[in-house]
């Protein structure tokens, strides 16, 4: 069994070559993290049928929280933001599949949870814009950064056995 499945990896990397095979950033926020809802939301990308190919629980510095933002550095709420996103652990990852920036983000939902859609991570667990829950790339170059950023040590390699239930 393992055999078999090890050939189908490798021929599955050629076939990932030519579909929008991506990977993106995601990362459970202090309050998500508070209120138990890592499972949850682990559950929701993994029953999609993405694959987990980097995790940690970590609590990041100032510093590192303004790096990640730098983008938002002009913003009014900058500041309450780094101090959110320090103020507890959170749970680093990185996701993998087709269109899954795309995907994830909408499986996430809209910034503010009062416009997220019921059935996204947001419009099911949140309400204020401050304290959303969740953050996802929101295109393959900022992936890419956060990527380099939260996982210096690179994602981890491995492929499922259940690719080709997923894609056909
Ligand atoms: P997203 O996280 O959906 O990509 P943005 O990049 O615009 O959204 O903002 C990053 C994060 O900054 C949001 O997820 C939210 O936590 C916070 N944020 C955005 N706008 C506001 C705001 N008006 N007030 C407070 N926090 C905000």
């Amino acid at each position: 069994f393992h055999t078999r499945c090890f050939i189908k990896n490798k021929y599955r990397e050629l076939i990932i070559g030519e579909s929008k095979m991506e990977q993106t950033f995601i990362m459970i926020k202090p309050d998500g993290v508070q209120r138990g809802l890592i499972g949850e939301i682990i559950s929701r990308f993994e029953k999609k049928g993405f694959s987990l190919k980097g995790l940690k629980l970590i609590r990041v510095e100032r510093p590192f929280a303004e790096k990640h933002y730098a983008d938002l550095s002009a913003k009014p709420f900058f500041s309450g933001l780094v101090d959110y996103i320090i103020s507890g652990p959170v749970v680093a990852m990185i996701w993998e599949g087709k269109n899954v920036v795309t995907t994830g983000r909408k499986i996430i939902g809209a910034t503010n949870p009062a416009q997220s859609e019921p059935g996204t991570i947001r419009g099911d667990f949140a309400i204020d814009i401050g304290r959303n829950v969740i953050h996802g790339s929101d295109s393959v170059e900022s992936a890419r950064k956060e990527i380099a950023l939260w996982f210096p040590e690179g994602p981890v390699a491995w492929q499922s056995c259940a690719h080709s239930w997923i894609y056909d």
